[in-house]
Order: C-alpha cells, then structure tokens, then sequence
C-alpha cells in the first residue's frame, strides 16, 4: 500500500479538519473511520426533505470568530435559535433557566420577584461552597426548579445521583433574568443549511478515506502505512485498557417516521422526569424550517456504557480525570501519534471547541 503523511483515524470533526489543513500544507493524508460513514457524531442523512442528526441534536453555538468564519467558509449556517422546552409531567417551561420559565413555576412577572423567589428557597437550604451538582443546582436556582427541571433530567442522563456528579455539568446551563429562551450565550448559532455531512464531505474533499474500517485491525496489516498517527477515537482503548477503563456514558436513539407534519412544534423537548426513561425528543424539520408532509423524531435514551457500545460522552469527573492523566503521560512520550477530539482527548468538548483544538493541533504540527 502506498505510504501517507498522516494516518488519520476517526472521519468526526477533529478528524476532518485536521486532514483539510494538512492538505492544504501539502501533506498526504489517509482517514480511516470504523463506522460505514463519515463525519463522525455530527452526522446527518436526508429523508423525505429532513436532515436527520443521527447522533443527537447538534446546534453549532461558538463566540470564538476564527471558528465561525472557518466553518463559514464551507457551509452555510441559518439562523436556528436553539429554545428547549422541558415538560415535567404535564407541565412545560422554557429553557434554559430564564423569566419565562420562572412566571410559568411561580407566577412572578419581574426580575426582581423571580429572585426573591429563588434566594428565599437557597436561604432555607444553609449551602456553603458547592461540593457537587446537586448543591451546586440548588444553590443556583433554588429548590423547585432543581427538582423538576434538573434533577430527574440529569440522574437519568449521567446514572447517578446528583450528589455524585461534579458541579461543572451544570454550569452549561445559562441563568438570566431577562424574557430569553436562547438556550446559548454565544454570539453565533446555527444549523448548516443541508447538514452537517456537507461540512465533513468540504473537508475531506481530495483526501482518500476508507470506511467500514477499524484501526486496531488496519494497523496490524499496515503498520508503515504512515510517518504520523493522528487518532480520534478512545485513548484508553488504544492502550488496551492497561489502567483500566476511563467512564463513559452512552445513548441509544430510537427514530420514527410519522405520518403528520408537526408531532412537537418544537427541535427539542427534554423530558425531565425521572420515571421518563428517555432525556428528550428532537423533531428534526424544525431545525430547518424543512417542508415535508411527514415528520421524523428521535427519542434519545441514556445508557451505561460498556466495551462495545458507543461511547458519546466521558464523564469528567475526579476518578476519570485522574485516569485519563496516567493515559495522557503516556500519549505525552508518543511522538509519533497525536491525540485529538472528544475520545482522545477525553473531554466533554462542543464542535466549536473540537475544530479550535484541530486549528490549534494543526498549527503546532504543520508550521
Ligand atoms: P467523533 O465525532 O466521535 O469522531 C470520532 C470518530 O472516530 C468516530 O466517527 C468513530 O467511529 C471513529 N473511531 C473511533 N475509534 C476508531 C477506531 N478504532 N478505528 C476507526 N475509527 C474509529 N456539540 C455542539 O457544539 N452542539 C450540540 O448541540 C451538540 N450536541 C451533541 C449531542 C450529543 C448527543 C452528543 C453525543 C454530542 C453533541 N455535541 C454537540 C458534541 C459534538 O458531537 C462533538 O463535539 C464532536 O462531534 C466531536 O468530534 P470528534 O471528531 O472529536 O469525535
Ligand atoms: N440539564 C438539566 N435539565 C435539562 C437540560 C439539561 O438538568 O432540561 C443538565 C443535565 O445535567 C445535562 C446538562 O444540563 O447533562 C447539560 O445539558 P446540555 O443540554 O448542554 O447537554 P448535551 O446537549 O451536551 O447533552
């Protein structure tokens, strides 16, 4: 076989961006990818006029410009504004955490009444310095919207109590006083017009990939096939678990064709109950405004993540990122291998954060 420059392993957006610039400095790239498809968990796929986000609901959120104008220049972004509804029993509020959610719980209509609602709750809960999500939630919003807004929602994303999770997941979350159901603080928001596909497709435009395709196997028979490894997928995995396995959470999503052409009214509504054993619904025409006569959804479960099964999020916590540091000494010695995107690098990473950190890797690597 001939030989590259880099063998790049996993076509997900770390992947494709760093082949783009690699090209672009003249290097010859192969990416493989164990999945039949490219563009990793951002992948979309038409039906019926609807691009289908098969892994999930992606909303391309970012406030850092280079990255904006990097993705601008190969697609398209309409002008999606991402505003969840949560439904907790019969009840429904928008998201994230704002006055429109606060008059729905508590009929209060001004800033100040909302938060004089919510620190009245936290005074009576006597919280010092949060230790984890839970104390970190209701020292935040109090304790009715914790409780059904936060807590069923996240015990049944992550798999454990609130109590066991660090505080960090949470503060994604936006909390305004204002009538504001951007789910973001960013500047710029989207969906690519087309689908996400399209982005990966520009990418990988005149390099070679070969799908279907697992490294472990690949690189047993063609150990010379490159000078430089840059790998996307598990770094625990690619040294063969020698620590122990790093925590990951895993999902599984169920996707329906209905016969209607508007079953929500909304892309996302979150579940937040905890007897609900899915987190959310996405209609996906609503991303785009699509026309069709029919609708697709997809129902996303959580679940516990073992070898075998996709692994969609690490669960940065203490114990795992304290792990992942015994992995990443190692990978620190590889010369020879770069580690990159949310598997190998091992962090609850966006597409804006993923495509900065290729920017960053590819800069360093190619200069
Ligand atoms: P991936 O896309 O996971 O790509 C890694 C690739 O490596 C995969 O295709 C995999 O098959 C391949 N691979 C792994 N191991 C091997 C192997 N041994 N051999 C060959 N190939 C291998 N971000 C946002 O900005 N907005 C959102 O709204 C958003 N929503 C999300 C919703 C969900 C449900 C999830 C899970 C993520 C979401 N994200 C969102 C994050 C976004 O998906 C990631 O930031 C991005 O896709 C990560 O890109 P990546 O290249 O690091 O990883
Ligand atoms: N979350 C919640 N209630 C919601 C939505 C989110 O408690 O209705 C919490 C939950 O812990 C989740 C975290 O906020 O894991 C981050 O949510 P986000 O929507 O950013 O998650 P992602 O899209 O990455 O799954």
């Amino acid at each position: 076989m001939e030989r590259y420059d880099y063998l790049i392993v996993g076509a997900g957006l770390f992947g494709c961006v760093f082949a783009y610039e690699a090209k672009k400095a003249g290097k010859k790239c192969l990416v493989i990818d164990k999945r039949p498809h490219i563009a990793g968990n951002i992948f979309t796929k038409n039906k019926d006029n609807v691009n289908i986000h098969v892994y999930g609901a992606h909303i391309f959120h970012t406030s850092n410009e280079r990255v904006w104008n990097y993705v601008n220049q190969f697609v398209s972004f309409n002008n999606f504004v991402n505003s969840p509804i949560a439904r907790y029993r019969d009840e429904l509020y928008n998201l994230p955490f704002n006055m429109n959610t606060f008059s729905k719980m508590w009929g209060v209509v001004t800033p100040r009444e909302a938060r004089e609602k919510i620190d009245s709750q936290i005074e009576e809960l006597h919280i010092g310095e949060p230790k984890n999500l839970e104390e970190q939630g209701l020292k935040l919003v109090g304790r009715d919207v914790f409780e059904k807004l936060i807590k069923g929602y996240t015990e049944k994303q992550w798999g454990k109590s609130c109590k066991d999770l660090p505080a960090f997941i949470i503060k994604r979350l936006p909390l305004r006083f204002t009538y504001d159901n951007n789910y973001f603080n960013d500047r710029y928001q989207g969906i690519a017009e087309g689908g996400y596909t399209r982005l990966a497709e520009k990418l990988l435009e005149g390099t070679k990939v070969l799908l279907s395709c697992d490294y472990f196997d690949f690189i047993k028979e063609n150990p010379d096939i490159a000078e430089k490894t840059v790998y996307t997928g598990m770094i625990d995995e690619f040294y063969g678990y020698r620590f122990g396995e790093l925590e990951y959470r895993s999902l599984r999503f169920e996707t329906k064709r209905l016969e209607e052409e508007n079953y929500q009214g909304n892309a996302v509504v979150n579940y937040t109950e905890r007897e609900i054993p899915y987190t959310r619904i996405i209609e996906h025409k609503h991303f785009e405004r699509s026309q069709s006569p029919v609708t697709y959804i997809t129902y996303e479960y959580p679940a516990d993540w073992k070898r075998g099964d996709e692994p969609y999020y690490p669960v940065n916590d203490e114990k795992n990122d304290a792990l992942y540091r015994k992995y990443k000494a190692l990978a620190d010695r590889e010369g020879k291998v770069i580690f990159g995107g949310r598997l190998g690098q091992y962090k609850y990473y966006d597409m804006d954060k993923v495509i900065d950190a290729a920017l960053a890797c590819a800069d360093e690597e190619l200069k």
